[in-house]
């Protein structure tokens, strides 16, 4: 619960510049204040609505105060928040056994975010590479340009854009980084990699590139991938921290592509918007023994019992349905932009709720005008790059909320043109 008294001056004057003078300014941010939401809805310190198309970042999966999340999370507060995996913990253990049996993982390691998660999948890969496969003395993780996958020193390098990268050097060794959905590139790098001293030891991922502008993966790139990954022995880690638990349309973004990878990682909306991360393997990948990776608050009692919680919502109230039935009605209606505005935008591209459409690169307007505009007329979105808006509304939106999302961005292209 918020305490009255903050949440009272909140209501009435939020004070930027104070924010400002203690806080370390390492966003952007848009000069509003969030202080309560409802389902798919936000309200500002000034008692101003949002339709929420943001979620947190695709993260708030039930949306915003949803019944099933809060009566969790009193319980389970007023049991037990937090002991350390010095013991055994009944909640993380119910969990671990609920992805494993509704995905392709054996056993699952729980950390706090995504970067940690895909941390986890790297130490795991480079511990497998040095104790399982020989002639590694440098093993190699490829991964995608304009890929996306953590802030992290080792997670800045897996990803494959310069911007997460500058002044961070040096960066951590043993990442090359290929085209997305490119297999004749990916072929010739391995081929090239495959040394007397080093070796490529695995292929990492996204199934739908998300920050990097909403790309989803190619069926057939994927297919041909798993094959080479078998036959090189090769480990392929999927992050599945944007695109998994449902958000897709199918639980795991993977089951879009028709393969399997090793390594699974997730997070954002793992728990609905409490801090989370996952990093799952098959069992002959299962390498990390005693000692060798932890985290202290990872898969406490509290934030375990939410993320269950979550899932068995996603599956008691049939949110997948919602999720793909949504996701067409996005979809279908921004076309009908598209087609409108022929000019502005060249395509929509995306699965379930995760949707983007993609400003033409030579026009001046940037996503982030377009996002500021549908701000100030009560729609929240979120860019993936310079030139792409970000649909990822709560996966509970209704038929109604879309409808409405669309009225408010075509009244803003109107202003626009
Ligand atoms: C957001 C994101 C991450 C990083 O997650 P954090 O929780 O911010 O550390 C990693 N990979 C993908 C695909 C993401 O979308």
């Amino acid at each position: 619960m918020s305490h009255p008294v903050l949440l009272d001056t909140l209501a009435h004057a939020f004070n930027y510049n104070e924010f400002d003078n203690y806080v370390m300014h390492t966003y952007g941010r848009f000069p509003i204040a969030i202080e309560k939401g409802q389902g798919c809805r936000l309200w500002d310190t000034e008692g101003r609505e949002y339709l929420d198309f943001v979620a947190g970042i695709a993260t708030s999966t039930l949306g915003h105060a949803h019944p099933a999340l809060i009566e969790t999370v009193t319980q389970q507060i007023q049991k037990l928040h937090h002991v350390s995996n010095l013991y055994y913990i009944p909640e993380q253990g119910a969990l671990a056994k609920w992805l494993v049996d509704h995905s392709c993982a054996d056993s699952v390691f729980f950390c706090n975010s995504g970067a940690e998660a895909n941390e986890a999948a790297i130490k795991l890969v480079r511990k497998y590479a040095h104790t399982m496969l020989d002639c590694c003395k440098q093993p190699v993780i490829l991964t995608a340009k304009a890929s996306f996958h953590g802030r992290t020193l080792a997670t800045i390098t897996a990803t494959g854009q310069p911007k997460y990268q500058k002044d961070f050097s040096p960066l951590v060794p043993g990442f090359v980084y290929v085209p997305y959905n490119d297999i004749k590139i990916l072929e010739d790098t391995i081929t090239d990699l495959n040394q007397e001293n080093s070796r490529v030891v695995a292929v990492m991922l996204e199934p739908l590139q998300g920050e990097g502008g909403v790309r989803p993966g190619d069926l057939e790139y994927f297919l041909k991938l798993r094959k080479i990954c078998d036959e090189k022995n090769i480990l392929l880690v999927f992050d599945e921290v944007q695109i998994g638990v449902g958000r897709s349309g199918k639980l795991w973004g993977y089951e879009h592509l028709g393969v399997e990878p090793d390594i699974l990682t997730s997070a954002k909306g793992l728990a609905g918007g409490i801090p989370i991360g996952a990093m799952m393997c098959k069992r002959f990948c299962d390498v990390l023994g005693p000692g060798t990776h932890a985290s202290t608050f990872g898969g406490n009692p509290f934030v375990t019992a939410v993320a269950l919680t979550v899932l068995k919502t996603i599956k008691k109230e049939n949110i997948l349905q919602n999720v793909q039935a949504r996701g067409e009605q996005l979809r279908t209606s921004l076309r009908t932009i598209t087609q409108k505005y022929p000019n502005l935008f060249t395509e929509v591209r995306g699965w379930g709720l995760i949707n983007g459409i993609e400003l033409k690169q030579e026009i001046k307007l940037t996503s982030l005008d377009i996002i500021k505009m549908a701000m100030e007329n009560g729609l929240l979105l979120a860019p993936a790059g310079p030139k792409v808006l970000r649909f990822v509304p709560p996966l509970i939106v209704s038929e109604i909320e879309v409808e409405k999302a669309i009225e408010i961005l075509e009244l803003v292209l109107k202003k626009i043109s």
